[in-house]
């Protein structure tokens, strides 16, 4: 059966999935979502069977309709190869009473390679499915990990160029790093003075504006999106869930059939969104539990049913999750709507007039899947030491987020369900404060310095990754004003 996509603010449109991921972003800046979700046509019993890239393929191949096997395939195999550190992609590991879903195994160590590492590929393919002649300029707003992560994926894939835009204090010097010293003809990063939601409001207005995109157009150029918003992000993240239900019934941990919960640290909405869309596809999860930090916008709408951005933005030690207009959800809304565009574009409207909006309480029934939850800072760093403490696993600050919320909801609800914790990000990336977090002694060290500490106390060896990064040359240092950012593109492409 044919998946074809729509805007969640028109649903008079459609497209099919290779159009989708090569516009990114619908016209009337909504986003694109399947008019229907489709169910798995397998036996469930088969997922212990099957490999990562197997189950990559069975559940891609639902949604993404129009890609043929071989073409499906293809992009796969050239997503999930030697840039992973291990065969299994996507390890689950046990530690302290939940499964670990070890997510960054991946050339940036962070789970956003999961879907960066195959995007270039679905598009290159998407474009060549539609006759493209235009090169592709991907534009991304990061709050750290996406940057780095399109970087990698898309630097020297003939037929496109990036330009990454970050907030100047808002990323871990790891990060910076990383992006900053990133190779490549057709790549440039710019960060930018403000936080991550100037950045993606720029990109976001840089993307619905029409003189500008005529401008492109007149010299052979297109606009895409290589953020979360893209539905070729989306869709690949759908895959390590029911990868790690595979894994469990492997393992003989659960029977087919049982559920599991989900728990998920969250910022732009895109990782339990993919979980949410598995649910839907039959997948049996019971609970979609959403983990916020300080920035909890979202706990605050899974208990009233509003969505308030209008509140102080706080930076703490989980970057990745600093975001105060969580894109993805937007999707979300659109479906508790019962798939009303008109509906979601007035919620949206708002949102970008009054900075809130509040669904109806028919929509809030049928939210009944998700728990939403949030860790302080002090939880979070006290989650990283009891589980070192515990079990010698050391988890990184965002994944330590998830883990606290869970340990919170397990207690108050006394709900023991086999439970799955998206770890979002190997504890390199975030060392200072997940080695203080450990041990106050380390709090005064540098980054760098702390890399050969954690491997004494992780004993996991530092990945490659990192190891890269210390002592490759600064290739990148653009500085600009939010209001500059246009500027910075027309430059880059010599328009
Ligand atoms: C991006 C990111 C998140 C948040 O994921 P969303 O899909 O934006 O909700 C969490 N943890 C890490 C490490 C990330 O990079």
């Amino acid at each position: 059966m044919e998946v074809l996509y729509s805007s969640t603010r028109d649903g008079s449109k459609f497209y099919k999935a290779s159009e989708a991921i090569l516009k990114g972003l619908a016209d009337d800046g909504g986003l694109f979502v399947p008019n229907t979700i489709p169910a798995f046509d397998f036996d469930i019993n088969k997922l212990k069977d099957w490999d990562y890239k197997e189950t990559a393929y069975q559940v891609m191949k639902l949604v993404l309709s129009d890609f043929t096997e071989e073409e499906l395939r293809n992009c796969i195999n050239n997503a999930y190869d030697s840039k992973f550190d291990t065969e299994e992609i996507a390890p689950l590991v046990y530690a302290d009473g939940a499964y670990y879903l070890e997510l960054f195994h991946g050339a940036t160590i962070a789970f956003k390679d999961m879907a960066l590492s195959i995007l270039p590929h679905l598009m290159t393919t998407s474009a060549k499915k539609n006759n493209l002649k235009e090169k592709i300029i991907i534009l991304t707003a990061t709050s750290g990990d996406t940057g780095k992560a399109a970087l990698a994926g898309f630097a020297d894939v003939p037929g496109t160029g990036i330009v990454v835009f970050y907030p100047k204090d808002g990323v871990s010097k790891i990060q910076e790093k990383q992006m900053v010293t990133q190779r490549g003809n057709n790549v440039k990063v710019v960060a930018i003075k403000g936080n991550f939601d100037d950045a993606q409001t720029g990109v976001k207005e840089m993307f619905g504006d029409e003189a500008l995109k005529a401008k492109l157009a007149a010299n052979g150029y297109v606009f895409s999106s290589a953020n979360s918003i893209n539905i070729g992000r989306l869709v690949p993240q759908i895959a390590y869930y029911v990868y790690a239900y595979g894994t469990l019934l492997k393992e003989g941990k659960i029977a087919a059939g049982d559920k599991m919960n989900v728990v998920v640290p969250t910022g732009n909405f895109g990782n339990i969104l993919a979980a949410f869309y598995a649910k839907n596809m039959g997948l049996p999860i019971a609970k979609l539990i959403c983990a916020s930090n300080d920035n909890k916008v979202l706990y605050d709408f899974f208990q009233t049913g509003e969505y308030d951005r209008n509140r102080e933005f706080i930076l703490t030690s989980s970057p990745s999750m600093d975001i105060l207009i969580s894109s993805n959800l937007e999707r979300l809304i659109y479906y508790i709507a019962g798939n009303d565009a008109t509906k979601n574009a007035s919620l949206m409207a708002e949102l970008k007039s009054e900075g809130k909006y509040t669904i109806t309480d028919e929509m809030k029934a049928n939210l009944t899947d998700f728990v939403g939850g949030y860790a302080s800072e002090a939880r979070c760093a006290k989650m990283i030491k009891d589980l070192y403490d515990k079990c010698g696993y050391v988890i990184d600050t965002h994944t330590a987020v998830a883990g606290a919320v869970y340990e919170d909801y397990k207690q108050a609800s006394g709900d023991d369900t086999i439970t799955v914790i998206a770890s979002t990000a190997s504890p390199y990336k975030f060392m200072g404060s997940v080695m203080s977090a450990i041990d106050d002694k380390y709090a005064s060290m540098d980054d760098f310095a702390l890399i050969d500490e954690l491997e004494k106390v992780a004993s996991v060896a530092v990945p490659k990754a990192v190891d890269d990064i210390r002592n490759a040359p600064v290739l990148h240092n653009n500085v600009c004003e939010k209001n500059e950012m246009e500027q910075a593109v027309t430059s880059f492409l010599g328009i």
